[in-house]
């Protein structure tokens, strides 16, 4: 079974901007999967659904082939770590460690296991010397990894990063998907937004090309190489 599967959603937003018309698509389990599109394409509305931010007005999201809902979307949200693309919106404590222990201390967890997790995440993005800085700071890149720690700490099935290197130089790109890679290779589902196809092509292993807010094309990187 499809770790997450899309089907035929609608999404109008308050000003009567429709994001989604009808989009279906399949997340598979343990992937590099890259959602591309142009910037209005639905992408950043799309991944708010994936974990239960927006719920869906028409259609619906199917995690582990149960359908999402007010009712289970706070689960959800431990499930389908979301990293914004800017990591301003995200990494806000006083110190680095407090950051990255901000989920797993919502998720009620023993400080034990917090205190296990956070080094864990530190150390699976190379932060741990910063671990007593103040995330202010850092640069854009190192608060990048910030974020991606602290999702990391909840320990989630998946983690969707919306256009992961917007703003990243070359070096902060390689480290950051060096990072992705691993994660991905010990088993945790990889989804990036991206209007860039140089790098979805270059990085993911299932495509997913959106437009307009619905799908135009979902499969392997041939997808992109046959067209040109
Ligand atoms: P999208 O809806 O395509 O995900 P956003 O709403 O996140 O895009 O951002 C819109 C635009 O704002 C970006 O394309 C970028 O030009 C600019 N932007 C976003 N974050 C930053 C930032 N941290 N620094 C400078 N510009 C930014
Ligand atoms: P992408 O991430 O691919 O750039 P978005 O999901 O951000 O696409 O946007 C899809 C469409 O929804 C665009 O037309 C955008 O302007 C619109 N949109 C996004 N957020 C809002 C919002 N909060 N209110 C109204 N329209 C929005």
């Amino acid at each position: 079974m499809a770790l997450i599967e899309v089907q035929d959603l609608f999404y109008r937003y308050k000003d009567g901007t429709v994001a989604l018309r009808g989009l279906s698509l399949t997340i598979p389990r343990g992937k590099k999967v890259a959602i591309l599109g142009p910037n209005g394409a639905g992408k950043s509305t799309l991944i708010l659904h994936l974990n239960g931010i927006h719920l869906p007005q028409r259609g619906q999201v199917l995690f582990d082939g149960e359908p999402v809902t007010a009712r289970n979307a706070r689960l959800l949200r431990s499930k389908v770590g979301l990293v914004f693309q800017d990591p301003d919106d995200q990494v806000f404590s006083a110190t680095v460690w407090e950051d990255v222990a901000f989920g797993p201390l919502n998720m009620g967890l023993e400080p034990d296991e917090i205190s296990r997790r956070v080094a864990a995440a530190l150390a699976a993005v190379g932060m741990t010397a910063y671990q007593d800085k103040a995330p202010y700071h850092l640069s854009y890149g190192q608060k990048k990894r910030v974020a991606i720690a602290g999702i990391l700490a909840m320990d989630p099935e998946v983690i969707i990063l919306d256009e992961p290197v917007a703003f990243l130089d070359p070096q902060g790109k390689d480290t950051l998907f060096h990072i992705l890679d691993e994660l991905n290779a010990r088993g945790t589902t990889i989804v990036i937004a991206t209007h860039d196809v140089d790098l979805a092509a270059e990085w993911a292993d299932q495509l997913i090309v959106i437009k307009d807010g619905t799908c135009l094309a979902q499969g392997g990187p041939e997808l992109l190489t046959d067209k040109q």
